[in-house]
């Protein structure tokens, strides 16, 4: 029934984890500096980097917060095309198939192919912010902001080329649902990618981890938040989630193929993706 012993549980999940974002969403951005020591930056860096996204592409950042994994995604495909409009005008003599498509495309062509994202997050709070920060960089161009489950996304199938879930899927409830939305949404061909804490390899920097964790992160989410029990909640969400292979495993048994994964900082961090065939 709905009142049954395993449904209690998961519905103060949900419950739990939209107060913890709610509650730091202002600081949030704060706090992943001050917790990571920026190393965060690095992590999302390296997402966009294996990414490597071209012009024209439809990104969906799911659990997507205050925008950091869209911001680097419109940040790099607009790098992309200035490098490639430089190489085009440099190379006027002789240019390439690339440069000719890129000289001879028309403003509505450009327009067309103008790469989109779109930041879905179960939380309005975390999204206000991130809309306000986009507002302030004046990057709001192609991005939009959409409140929505991801174990229930409101989009239709086939749209995506690229879904992306940073630090997000364990705080889903049903990640074996969230796999299989991320699978409907994408279009044949399409990837997905998650960024997630794991399972730290080598077993010293692992208890450094431990004690740096589980004793300085709530420390640090009282200082800075004044919230003991959201960092703590955060710690113990970390420890709960599957390690790098099971949950290669459950991207797989969900329908991806090519699944690979590969550890950040020893495993701190683990990025794994796959394709919709
Ligand atoms: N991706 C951002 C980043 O890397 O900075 C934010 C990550 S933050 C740790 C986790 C986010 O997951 C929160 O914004 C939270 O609201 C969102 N979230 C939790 N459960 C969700 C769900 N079922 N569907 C969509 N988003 C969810």
């Amino acid at each position: 029934t709905h009142f049954g012993f395993e449904t209690v549980p998961e519905t103060e999940k949900a419950k739990r984890v939209y107060k913890v974002f709610e509650n730091v969403a202002q600081k949030y951005d704060t706090m992943n500096d001050a917790m990571s020591l920026g190393v965060h930056r690095l992590w999302k860096d390296t997402l966009l980097h294996v990414m490597h996204p071209q012009r024209g592409v439809r990104l969906l950042d799911v659990a997507g917060g205050t925008g950091d994994i869209a911001f680097r995604f419109l940040e790099y495909v607009r790098f992309q095309q200035e490098r490639q409009k430089r190489r085009a005008a440099r190379s006027m003599q002789a240019p390439s198939w690339q440069d000719i498509s890129n000289n001879y495309s028309t403003e509505e062509e450009d327009g067309a192919q103008e790469s989109r994202a779109v930041v879905c997050d179960i939380n309005k709070e975390m999204l206000r912010v991130g809309k306000q920060k986009a507002d302030g960089l004046g990057i709001s161009a192609g991005l939009s902001w959409v409140v929505g489950d991801a174990e229930e996304l409101p989009f239709d199938d086939d749209q995506f080329d690229i879904y992306t879930i940073a630090f997000g899927i364990r705080n889903v409830t049903h990640i074996d649902q969230a796999l299989q939305e991320a699978l409907r949404v994408l279009k044949p061909g399409g990837r997905f990618m998650c960024l997630e804490f794991s399972k730290v390899t080598n077993p010293v920097l692992a208890r450094l981890y431990d004690a740096y964790s589980f004793q300085m992160i709530p420390v640090l989410g009282e200082v800075i938040a004044g919230d003991w029990k959201s960092y703590q909640y955060l710690v113990e969400s970390i420890r709960k989630f599957p390690d790098q292979e099971e949950f290669k495993d459950m991207i797989e048994d969900a329908g991806f193929y090519s699944v690979k994964y590969s550890n950040l900082t020893g495993g701190v961090v683990a990025l794994h993706s796959g394709f919709k065939l």
